[in-house]
């Protein structure tokens, strides 16, 4: 008997704990969780559930391995009981999510201060087996009943807290609120609307040259992704890829992009206009494509477009993606297909040099914090001539993007940075107006004003 009772409680304690950090598992945390509603009902008490994810997680294992970040959530599991009160219930209920829930504290101000709590003891270093390492949590707080009524309900709204604190930045606390609510809808919507928008063709390309700073004659062309919706007018695409790229959706629009620039591309050839190459924009996901390589030479062969004239954008955050090293290989494959590889917004995301080595990159795309302004603060000159002289020596062309006075491009061009991409040439426009917005630039270059076409998109 006594075996059984002992195999039981085995049982129990595996089916309800989480093996990694010996908490309670998400499954012990909504039983305790429903029985405390209860009471909390019963007395009109307040009921707190706090979500805690932990930001650079996924970094810990990429980089030390799985078994130190399993050794890391203990110590998280050590420092987060350590700042509860008798009563609160600490569980973890994901791979980086832990869970608290307090009928201790008594109102928004004590929930805000475990909170306070919590963020302030995370802040140490963690001693793993290799080394110690600083992590930090966002964290999503939900109040019952105010913002929930049943269990899944809270821990719904606490999700979508947390997703809305991680989206303002690190140790970040956020109280739910029932706008977040109709904004996590929409965003739904969004991606409910932007599968039907590939389906059905709302979607288009524009077109933005890349000019020669010194003979106004055309660079390259950059294609930009645009979404007609039939009620809400033109979508920018600072406001779909994201979702798009949320949604996996990237990579369906993304291969879409690609096939209509190519054959775009294949069209202006065929028309006798020339330009030295087309360049389409790659999210991280899309380079992710076990076989993206195979498929951009498909989509060459299928237009006959030859291999340099395509030319693929790449910002740096695919280098901080836990899967670097295929993106590497995935660029090397694509560099031996031929075509040119650009690193496009230089300078805005991860700042180390060294992925600059021994990477097949042909461009840099200079970004427009850069430009802006430059001409007429000295600092911001110094560092943008800085980031010109760093792309040749290393060799490669260099894109400035979003010039959009007369000052900015004199001083581009005396700096000898080869292609201007902005407003002050020509806005993105519909592909059959780029060879006019050429012309009218190549036109203009005996002037000293070329003035821009604002009202052709
Ligand atoms: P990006 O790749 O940096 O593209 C340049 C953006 O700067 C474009 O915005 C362009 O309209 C804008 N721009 C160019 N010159 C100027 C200027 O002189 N002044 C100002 N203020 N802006 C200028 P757009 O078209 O809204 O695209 C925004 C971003 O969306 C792109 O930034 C790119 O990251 C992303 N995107 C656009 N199309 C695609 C696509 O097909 N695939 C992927 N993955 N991302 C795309
Ligand atoms: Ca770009
Ligand atoms: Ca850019």
């Amino acid at each position: 008997m006594a075996q059984v009772v002992d195999m039981r409680h085995r049982l129990e304690a595996l089916a309800y704990s989480d093996p990694v950090t010996g908490l309670f598992n998400r499954t012990r945390l909504e039983e305790v969780f429903t029985d405390e509603l209860t009471r909390s009902k019963q007395d009109s008490r307040q009921l707190w559930l706090l979500l805690i994810g932990i930001d650079d997680f996924k970094n810990v294992n990429d980089v030390y391995g799985h078994a130190s970040g399993d050794h890391l959530l203990k110590l998280v599991a050590e420092v987060l009981q350590g700042v509860l009160a008798e009563g609160d219930t600490l569980a973890r209920i994901n791979s980086d999510e832990f869970a608290v829930l307090s009928p201790v504290c008594k109102d928004t101000r004590g929930a805000a201060l475990l909170a306070q709590k919590i963020t302030d003891a995370m802040a140490r270093p963690f001693a793993l087996p290799q080394a110690s390492v600083f992590v930090s949590a966002c964290i999503g707080v939900v109040g019952l009943p105010t913002d929930a009524d049943t269990v899944p309900e809270a821990l719904r709204n606490a999700h979508i807290a947390l997703h809305k604190a991680k989206s303002t930045g690190r140790k970040q606390t956020q109280f739910f609120a029932a706008r977040f609510d109709v904004e996590a809808q929409r965003r739904m919507e969004l991606i409910h609307e932007l599968r039907k928008a590939i389906a059905n063709n709302q979607l288009l390309l524009h077109f933005q040259p890349q000019i020669n700073s010194r003979t106004r004659e055309v660079f390259g062309i950059e294609a930009l992704c645009r979404w007609q919706h039939p009620e809400q007018g033109m979508i920018t695409p600072g406001e779909f890829i994201p979702v798009a790229e949320e949604s996996g959706l990237i990579i369906e629009l993304g291969t879409w992009v690609l096939d209509n620039a190519c054959r775009t591309a294949k069209a202006w050839q065929n028309s006798g206009f020339i330009f030295r190459q087309i360049s389409v924009n790659l999210s991280p996901l899309q380079m992710r494509q076990p076989n993206f390589d195979r498929l951009v030479k498909s989509i060459l062969v299928m237009h006959s477009l030859p291999a340099h004239l395509l030319c693929l954008e790449v910002t740096e955050s695919v280098f901080i993606d836990q899967e670097a090293g295929r993106v590497r290989e995935m660029l090397q494959s694509l560099s031996a297909i031929g075509v040119c590889l650009s690193l496009d917004d230089f300078g805005t995301g991860y700042s180390s040099l060294g992925y600059l080595q021994g990477l097949p990159f042909q461009q840099l795309k200079i970004d427009r914090s850069f430009v802006a302004g430059a001409d007429s603060a000295p600092r911001k000159q110094k560092l943008l001539a800085g980031i010109v002289a760093l792309g040749q020596g290393l060799g490669l062309q260099i894109v400035a993007e979003g010039a959009e006075t007369a000052g900015e491009v004199a001083m581009i061009s005396e700096m000898g940075c080869e292609a201007v991409q902005g407003f002050y040439f020509s806005k993105p426009v519909p592909a059959l107006m780029v060879p006019i917005e050429v012309a009218r630039i190549r036109g203009a270059r005996e002037t000293a004003d070329v003035t821009p076409l604002r009202q052709a998109i």
